[in-house]
């Protein structure tokens, strides 16, 4: 299979769709579980299947500096070596060379880092992270782009997004030798890979604008916008999603990356975003953090110490069908390894369940009623996080 997307229904600027990947299809808005080291922390691939998760994304720097690409090639590329059959996306990498790795330097070239595991020297180009992903035989590579600190002045964030672009234009050109066959050296393990082009641009509208506009002109299957969900207020992320979202193709999907909170889903679902990553509901859930269709809970709060309620009395997953907030509660304060578990499965059930009503209301063109429910159920209540 190639990849292919298409649009069933529309609600407004809410999208609907199937995107076709080599390893199955996938029914958009979606949400990827992050599996950083080739797994989702605290649950299983055969949860994950049973909480109806279709695509995860995995880390290219993680899986890249250990066990390395070389070894994952030759166990026959990721899918195989970590027992996932349906789709997988991977990141660039870049986004970890600049939020992990120690004295990281910045050229034209690429990104110079020491990795953060033994210190050893490692250089990062848009030629090589296309190769890493090309051996780890993802469905969906992302371009290497320049991760931009928030917040950045126009000028600054002007030079990082035209370097984005110029490395974007080495990375189709890597990726379309590499499927050529033409790079030596590197085991392309899944012939039907797609790569998606990354706009930036930071919250600076004309920037974003000519970002997207020079993406497209380079001609990816898809495209992403990154640079966002980095510390700028949700109304800003929110305006940029809308500034960006008009210069991409309709026909293709739209992936806003590292995003977010079960509000932003849903908002950005608005603006016409069709994926979504983030380790919010998995990171979260081992600190304890749950979300609720009434806002987020601290199940460490003493307030649940016999509390006979499931997390979410509307939530049908395992954790809220058999244990109680006191049980959990007991586990998280013990230290418990199936604190962690539960507490996973609960949020990643409540993300990817926000995802299927999102769905099914554009499929009823009922979108902005389930959106202004959605906000009501949340505020109408209070969080104690
Ligand atoms: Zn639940």
């Amino acid at each position: 299979m190639s990849f292919d997307f298409h649009l069933t229904h529309t609600d407004g600027g809410a999208r609907r769709g199937l995107m076709t990947t080599a390893h199955g299809v996938v029914e958009t808005p979606a949400f990827m579980p992050v599996g950083t080291q080739g797994a989702v922390k605290g649950v299983t691939h055969s949860e994950l299947d049973a909480l109806g998760a279709e695509i995860l994304l995995s880390n290219t720097y993680h899986l890249y500096l250990r066990p390395g690409d070389d070894l994952i090639a030759r166990r026959g590329g990721l899918h195989r070596f970590i027992g996932w059959t349906k789709p997988i996306l991977t990141d660039s990498g870049g986004y970890q060379v600049f939020s992990l790795s120690n004295r990281r330097t910045v050229d034209e070239t690429g990104a110079h880092f020491r990795s953060h595991l033994d210190g050893s020297a490692h250089s990062l180009t848009p030629e090589k992270a296309a190769d890493i992903q090309a051996q780890l035989g993802s469905d969906i590579a992302m371009v290497l782009d320049e991760c931009l600190a928030h917040p950045a002045t126009e000028e600054v964030a002007r030079r990082s997004m035209e370097r984005t672009l110029r490395w974007a234009c080495r990375a189709r050109d890597r990726f379309l030798a590499l499927r050529d066959g033409l790079v030596p050296g590197v085991t392309v393990s899944n012939r039907g890979q797609a790569q998606f082009g990354i706009v930036q641009g930071s919250v600076f509208p004309r920037l974003r604008e000519e970002s997207a506009r020079q993406t497209v002109e380079i001609g990816f299957e898809a495209y992403a916008i990154g640079g966002l969900s980095v510390g700028e207020p949700p109304d800003v992320m929110y305006d940029m999603v809308s500034r960006t979202t008009p210069g991409l193709p309709a026909d293709r999907p739209r992936y806003l990356m590292g995003t977010g909170t079960p509000e932003d889903l849903v908002e950005s679902v608005a603006r016409g975003i069709d994926l979504f990553d983030c380790v919010l509901p998995t990171r979260n859930a081992r600190n304890g953090q749950l979300f609720t269709s009434t806002g987020r809970i601290n199940i460490k709060n003493a307030r649940y110490a016999e509390d006979d309620r499931p997390i979410d009395l509307s939530c049908g997953c395992y954790t809220c069908r058999t244990c109680s907030r006191a049980y959990l509660r007991h586990l998280f304060q013990a230290g418990e390894i199936n604190s962690s578990t539960l507490n996973t499965l609960h949020n990643l059930h409540f993300y990817l369940d926000t995802l299927r009503q999102i769905r099914d209301a554009i499929a009823f063109r009922r979108f902005e009623s389930f959106r202004l429910a959605f906000h009501q159920s949340l505020s109408r209540h209070s969080h104690d996080s």
